[in-house]
């Protein structure tokens, strides 16, 4: 069968931590052989620039502004279900017309009913979860029955098999303050109730990160799970010289050059990299705190901060000179991949977490929300590769536990641990994603089912 025949749609919520594995997903596809394209919305579509992958856009219902301009999150995923479905539709039956009939729909785990739109049409359906395999257990185990919510006032601590025991604040937060995140925690929900009709069920993530095995094992008895992550640009991982070195999607406009200019004139394993993710919004209190911490680390940092100039304490950047540099928006992978960045203190985002353990930088954990503490929790706990920051008793993460945390990453006994430790992560998620690696042997796998046209 002429490989053009099978034709992949890869859909991504328009999100910068979603569209990356996405596409980075769907060029993986079309490197080994597949059409593949991927369709997100007309808000976010034009940022894409991807040469091996088509690109198109299907409607959420807001396509001037995408979410920020429905009222609420259950209005903008409502509306992106009802609207969502039907053109998604359409896009299948155009590729049919034009001679370039869609055989299946690997869609994000956000966008459940895309299930429902590739069983109406009579291809195949895989989801793609954009989390680890150990949070996917959490959820699988809430819709067992086996964890109710919400928790206990007096529950401290939630002991699960094959999960490091795990305190109320490690917990993803649709799960710590279910109320606060109804429409978040319903979508979730939502997909982990239908994962067995899903003919694959991808995972960015790889077999040796997943610590929780038994766990992954009983998951596999339930639903196809497969893993193929994780989803870094091939360039930095399996070190292919002419290999992809971006992801090929940016919301925002990065001021990469000039950040690596600056990089240029830094010491290896000098520079501090923080970052805490594309959706960042942290308070006026918590940014001077983090400013100070930084500072007082007394060692170069890259900061992304968003509307910085609003942001930081007055006199900040000033008082820093040459040795801080703060920017709106990067390219991530190409900074953290340079020789002269030392550590990376992030709010641990599955893909930032991934980044920084695929790169072997040593991280320093500044969480939030969603699935962030518990990734921490893993940076720290399991794989030994970073140190949590511990908030104090307002929520803050003072600049005296940033500089603690930032000392004991990169410096000592425990510097070296730890960069130890980044060392030999980095070598296991390079194999997964090399040749004959398990991830990329899972990917092939995939793509000779799909080219023969059967499961
Ligand atoms: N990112 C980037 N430039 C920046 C900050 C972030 O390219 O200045 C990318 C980063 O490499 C990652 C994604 O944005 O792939 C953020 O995803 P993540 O899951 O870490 O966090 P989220 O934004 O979803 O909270």
């Amino acid at each position: 069968m002429d490989s053009q025949e099978s034709h992949v749609i890869v859909l991504a919520y328009p999100a910068q931590g979603h569209i990356n594995p996405l596409l980075q997903f769907a060029k993986r596809l079309a490197s080994k052989g597949l059409k593949a394209t991927l369709a997100t919305t007309y808000y976010t579509v034009n940022s894409i620039d991807a040469p091996t992958v088509g690109v198109e856009p299907i409607s959420d219902g807001f396509d001037e502004g995408g979410f920020k301009q429905a009222s609420s999150l259950d209005v903008y995923l409502e509306s992106f279900k009802t609207v969502g479905s039907r053109t998604l539709t359409e896009l299948v039956f155009k590729f049919k017309a034009s001679g370039s009939p869609v055989k299946c729909i690997v869609y994000d785990s956000l966008l459940p009913w895309a299930l429902d739109v590739a069983r109406n049409l009579g291809i195949y359906a895989a989801v793609f979860m954009t989390t680890s395999a150990s949070i996917c257990s959490m959820f699988w185990q809430i819709d067992l029955g086996l964890l109710s919510l919400p928790l206990k006032p007096q529950t401290a601590t939630v002991s699960l098999p094959g999960l490091p025991p795990l305190g109320r604040c490690d917990l993803p937060s649709p799960m710590s303050e279910p109320t606060s995140q109804t429409a978040y925690l319903e979508a979730i929900m939502e997909k982990f109730h239908s994962l067995n009709e899903d003919d694959w069920v991808f995972c960015n993530s790889f077999e040796d990160l997943e610590t929780v095995k038994k766990l992954v094992k009983a998951m596999r008895g339930k639903w196809p799970l497969v893993m193929v992550g994780p989803m870094v640009p091939s360039a930095y991982l399996d070190q292919q010289i002419d290999g992809d070195r971006a992801y090929g999607a940016s919301l925002w406009k990065p001021t990469s050059s000039q950040c690596l200019t600056w990089l240029a004139t830094k010491p290896p394993r000098s520079v501090i990299y923080g970052s805490f993710g594309s959706m960042e919004n942290i308070s006026a209190e918590q940014v001077e705190e983090i400013a100070w911490g930084l500072k007082a680390s007394n060692r170069p940092f890259l900061w992304v901060l968003k509307e910085s100039e609003k942001k930081l304490p007055t006199g900040f950047l000033n008082s820093v000179g040459e040795t801080g540099m703060v920017v709106s928006w990067c390219n991530q992978l190409e900074e953290l991949a340079h020789q002269a960045i030392g550590c990376f203190v992030t709010h641990c985002g599955w893909n930032s977490t991934l980044e920084g353990l695929g790169l072997g930088v040593p991280m320093v954990c500044v969480t939030e929300r969603t699935d962030q503490p518990m990734n921490a929790k893993f940076v720290e706990d399991v794989w030994k590769v970073g140190v949590r920051t511990k908030k104090d008793e307002v929520g803050i993460v003072t600049r005296e536990e940033l500089e603690k945390c930032i000392r004991g990453a990169m410096d000592g006994e425990s510097g070296e641990e730890i960069k130890r430790n980044a060392n030999k992560w980095r070598e296991l998620a390079r194999s997964a994603v090399s040749v004959g690696g398990t991830s990329d042997m899972n990917i092939n796998e995939f793509v000779v089912k799909l080219l023969e046209g059967k499961k």
